[in-house]
């Protein structure tokens, strides 16, 4: 698997576009906006995108979502994730982008929701869905095994955790699916965050101070 981050919107979000080098089939994953940028990356690679990716509802992962579909034309690219728990989210996009100053972007019913369990293939790879809830209640992270590369949107960050304080956050929750879901995967897992640099899980077990093994 190659894939490349392209930092998007005010809010600095890591859209991930990842791909089969032998196909050049890809996947966008949290395209939240500066659409041109995503699509630029996207000939600049030579890529057919089958499927945009989200993690979870909030606008900076998802408010480019419609318009790069339409962008990227036929034949449509599917809209896989999250979990269905993030339907709220994704119903409120009008009054999220009011509040983050976001273009207005309708609201938005992927194609297909994704649970804990399922899989994702792209070309010819195939990425795991996990469960995370915490920060939203339908967050879901993408894991490459055979590359140990996990997507995690605003569940882990380098040196921090996500948010909770959202309607529907939950702290507990959301430790439980760090330590619970993510960490076991393994410490030379890379991760790339929703936000700021990437890292491994077993840095953050030595030295997370909100979810590392001494808290
Ligand atoms: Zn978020």
């Amino acid at each position: 698997m190659d894939y490349l981050i392209l930092p998007v919107t005010p809010l600095v979000q890591n859209c991930t576009i990842l791909w089969d080098p032998a196909t050049r089939q890809a996947a966008v994953v949290d395209p939240g906006g500066d659409v041109d940028a995503i699509l630029d990356a996207i000939k600049a690679n030579n890529l057919k995108v089958e499927k945009l990716l989200l993690t979870h509802g909030h606008i900076d992962h998802v408010g480019g979502t419609a318009a790069l579909a339409a962008r990227l034309g036929a034949p449509a690219a599917c809209v896989e994730g999250p979990q269905r728990e993030d339907a709220f989210w994704l119903e409120q996009l009008t009054e999220q982008c009011r509040m983050f100053g976001f273009p207005p972007t309708p609201t938005l019913t992927p194609d297909r929701w994704l649970e804990d369990g399922d899989t994702v293939t792209v070309g010819g790879l195939t990425l795991d869905v996990l469960h995370t809830p915490g920060h939203t209640p339908g967050h879901i992270c993408f894991i490459h095994k055979p590359s140990k590369l996990a997507i995690v949107g605003d569940v882990l960050f380098a040196g921090s955790i996500g948010r909770t304080d959202f309607p529907l956050g939950n702290p507990t929750a959301l430790i439980r699916s760090i330590r619970e879901k993510l960490f076991p995967l393994g410490d030379d897992f890379v991760f790339i965050p929703g936000h700021g640099p990437t890292s491994t899980f077993g840095e953050e077990r030595r030295s997370n101070p909100y979810a590392g093994d001494q808290v």
